[in-house]
Order: structure tokens, then C-alpha cells, then sequence
């Protein structure tokens, strides 16, 4: 059985969400940090400056309850605050791992206890975390998670090996999936534990880009001690909880991604009108798909915030949105190296650079396949193939 048409809310603002976004907008032209710098060390201190001072200004955490340090308002105001930030050339949030996936998270299934310790650290970026899912048998399969939590009383000793762990190298927790059932198979025996990254258990190994820049890692974990009290959900209900932050990483992500990938086309277009080529048909063709896709896009996103903030999102129907950023962000910039000709496409610049990185977005929080797999089983009723 097929679930049935998808909603068709669209996110609507509000005179107050203008109002708010016109607030955003003189901030941020009050407040441009410049370049982050070069050295690893300084740059990283920048960006946590940086998203302490966007908290301090009352942007981060728009609609995580004031209690925990946000701003009491709901899911419009984050939106609009995503797409400021990102219509801006500022830096993103060093810790969105944090604000965007593991905090609502731990609002949807942690305790009062959890959310009181660890949400408020994330927003002004003291505490940045990190996702521990994938490991190196279970990527697209992940259900076949083999990192052990073996529980001792109030502890859980926890001992196995992460695998593309983004950031885990700047991170002080980890959202970390782990068997906790002996002897479980599949989804069943998981729990979503909080791991401390400064555990001497822990040994966090970079693996190398072909970009040369560190972004993702593997995290080695030898008898790391978490507490019970810290498993998001409760024992044996890791799967549940997992597959809500997954879905989180497809919500506002996109939304933000697909403003940046709209600048990245006004920076293309600039660049075809100092070729003399914009005029040319067939760039024109090229201009005006991509300038439509990028619409569709954004409808796409607005009608998932739409059927978040009501609590009517079909399950599996963020894949969509993650299907479809990734052929748009793939064709982007396989566009732009086409019409700019092979003097670009040849040079190490930062269309390169964004054609190479955007290869990483069909495979990051489920690949392309996966997400056929699920529109075509949860939202297409077509049969069980995983
Ligand atoms: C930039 C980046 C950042 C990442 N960050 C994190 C992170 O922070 N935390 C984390 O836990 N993980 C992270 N990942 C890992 C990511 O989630 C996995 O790479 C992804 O789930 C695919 O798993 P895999 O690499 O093991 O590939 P595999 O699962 O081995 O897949 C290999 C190929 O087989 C295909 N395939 C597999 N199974 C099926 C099937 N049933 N049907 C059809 N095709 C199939 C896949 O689509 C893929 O093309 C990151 C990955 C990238 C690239």
C-alpha cells in the first residue's frame, strides 16, 4: 500500500517572521567576521566565537523552548534564520550536528534530565557533537551496527569502531548507535548512547580527502564508559531514535543548501556575462533549468517544514528532498565547469572544488540508491527491497 498523496502545506511567514528576518539581515551586516582564518587552530576558534555570538544575538535555537536557552519561537523562525545565514557569505554554524540533528533529538526522545545538561552547551557551541552511526560493515545497511554497549549497573562500557565521523575531531559528544542487547539482530538491541569524545577510550583517526581538508574521521572506541542515563530514548530503542535524526538531517539542511546553491548560480551567471557567453542559447537553457530546479527545491523544502511543523510528515518523505538536492547540487556544478570552458574546469579553484565536494552529497545520510529504496517502499508502496 502506497501512503497516499504527499501534503501540500507550503510554509507560510508571518508579518513576525519579516520582522525577524529584517533583524537577522542588520545584524549580520553589523557583524561580518570576515575570512575565517587559515591555521586549523584559529579557524576553529573563530567559528565557535562565531556561532556564540549569532546565540548571544538570540538567532541560534529560534524554536527550541526558552528553558534551554532558545528562543521560544517555532519552526518559521528557524527557517528564516537558515536562510539568512545562508543567503549571507557567512560562515555556518560550526556545531549544526548539534542545533540541526542531536538537539531536537534529544527533545523528541531524551529526558528532562538530558535536555537540561545538554542542549544548552550546543547552541553557543561549547559542546560540539558529533553522529556515530555508520561503521565499516554497516553504511547503507545499517541496521547491521556491530559496536558493542555492554551494560554494567548504571554504566555501559562501550567498545567498537565509528566510520565517517563528520567533525568528530572537534566534537565533545557523539550520538553514538550501539548494540546494547547481546545477542540482537537488526533493528532490535540498539540504543542511542551519548559518548563523552574526551573518554580516553576513545581514539579519533582522520581519514584523508582529496580535498586535503579534514572533515570526517574514524572513531575507535575501547571500553569507552557512558552512563544509562545517557542513552537518548531509553535501551533498545536506538533504531527509532536514529532514524528521527536522520530525518532532521534532510529538514532545514536543505533548505539552507539550496540558498547556497542559488548563490553559487548568481557567481555562475556573473561569470558567463564576463565570458560574453551568457547570451548563447543553449547557456541559457542550461541557466534557466537549474534556476528552476532550484525552485522546486525550495517548494520542496518549505512543504516539509510545513508538514514538520504541523506533525504530518509522511514517513520516508524527506528522501525526496534529499534525492532531489543532490542531482541539483551534482548538476550545478557539473554545469558550470561545462560553460565555462576546460582553462576552469582544469584549474584547482573553487568550482572544482565544489564539483569534487558535491560528489560527497549523494552518498552522506543515505545515498541515492537508499533513498529510491525508501520512496519507492514507504511513500510508493512498491514491495520490500531494503
Ligand atoms: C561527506 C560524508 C560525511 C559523512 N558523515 C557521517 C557522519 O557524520 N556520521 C555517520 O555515521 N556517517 C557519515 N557518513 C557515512 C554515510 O552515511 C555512508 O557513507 C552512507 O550511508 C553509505 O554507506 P557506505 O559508505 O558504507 O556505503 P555502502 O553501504 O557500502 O554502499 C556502497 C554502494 O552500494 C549501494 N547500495 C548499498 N546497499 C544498497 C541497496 N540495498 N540497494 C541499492 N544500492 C545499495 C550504495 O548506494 C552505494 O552506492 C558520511 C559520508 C560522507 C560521504
Amino acid at each position: 500500500m502506497s501512503a497516499g498523496p504527499l501534503p501540500v502545506e507550503t510554509l507560510r511567514f508571518r508579518p513576525e517572521d519579516e520582522e525577524l528576518r529584517g533583524r537577522i539581515r542588520a545584524w549580520m551586516g553589523a557583524h561580518d567576521p570576515g575570512p575565517p582564518p587559515q591555521d586549523f587552530g584559529e579557524r576553529l576558534d573563530a567559528l565557535v566565537r562565531w556561532q556564540a555570538q549569532l546565540h548571544e544575538a538570540g538567532f541560534v535555537g529560534l524554536s527550541w523552548p526558552e528553558r534551554y536557552g532558545g528562543g521560544g519561537l517555532d519552526l518559521r523562525a528557524e527557517a528564516v534564520f537558515s536562510e539568512e545565514l545562508a543567503a549571507s557569505s557567512m560562515p555556518e554554524l560550526i556545531n549544526r550536528i548539534g542545533v540541526y540533528m542531536c538537539g531536537p533529538t534529544i527533545m523528541d526522545f531524551g529526558d528532562e534530565a538530558q535536555a537540561e545538561r545538554y542542549l544548552p552547551p550546543m547552541l553557543d557551541a561549547t559542546e560540539s557533537w558529533c553522529q556515530g552511526f555508520s561503521e565499516p560493515e554497516a553504511g547503507s545497511d545499517l541496521a547491521a551496527i556491530r559496536t558493542r554497549g555492554r551494560v554494567d549497573g548504571d554504566r555501559i562500557l562501550v567498545t567498537g569502531q565509528k566510520v565517517w565521523t563528520s567533525r568528530a575531531h572537534i566534537a565533545r559528544r557523539c550520538a553514538c548507535l550501539v548494540r546494547t542487547e547481546p545477542g540482537s539482530e537488526r533493528h532490535r538491541g540498539l540504543s542511542l548512547v551519548i559518548v563523552d569524545m574526551e573518554d580516553p577510550g576513545v581514539n579519533v583517526v582522520a581519514l584523508p580527502q582529496m580535498l586535503g581538508e579534514r572533515h570526517f574521521n574514524e572513531v575507535f572506541l575501547d571500553d569507552v564508559e557512558a552512563r544509562v542515563d545517557d542513552v537518548i530514548g531509553g535501551l533498545g530503542n536506538g533504531w527509532k531514535a536514529a532514524m528521527q535524526m536522520l530525518s532532521y538531517e534532510r529538514g532545514l539542511f536543505v533548505l539552507e543548501r539550496q540558498i547556497r546553491l542559488r548563490r553559487a548560480l548568481e557567481d555562475l551567471v556573473d561569470a558567463l556575462l564576463a565570458a560574453g557567453t551568457a547570451g548563447e542559447r543553449e547557456v541559457r537553457r542550461q541557466v534557466g533549468r537549474l534556476h528552476a530546479d532550484l525552485e522546486l527545491l525550495k517548494a520542496q523544502g518549505y512543504r516539509t517544514l510545513a508538514a514538520q511543523a504541523a506533525g504530518t510528515l509522511p514517513p520516508g518523505s524527506t528522501s525526496i528532498d534529499k534525492l532531489f538536492l543532490s542531482r541539483v547540487e551534482q548538476r550545478l556544478f557539473a554545469t558550470a565547469l561545462e560553460l565555462l570552458g576546460p582553462d576552469v574546469a582544469l584549474a584547482m579553484n573553487h568550482w572544482t572544488h565544489d564539483l569534487l565536494e558535491g560528489r560527497s552529497v549523494s552518498i552522506y545520510g543515505g545515498s541515492t540508491e537508499i533513498q529510491l529504496n525508501i520512496i519507492s517502499r514507504q511513500l510508493l508502496g512498491l514491495g520490500a527491497s531494503r
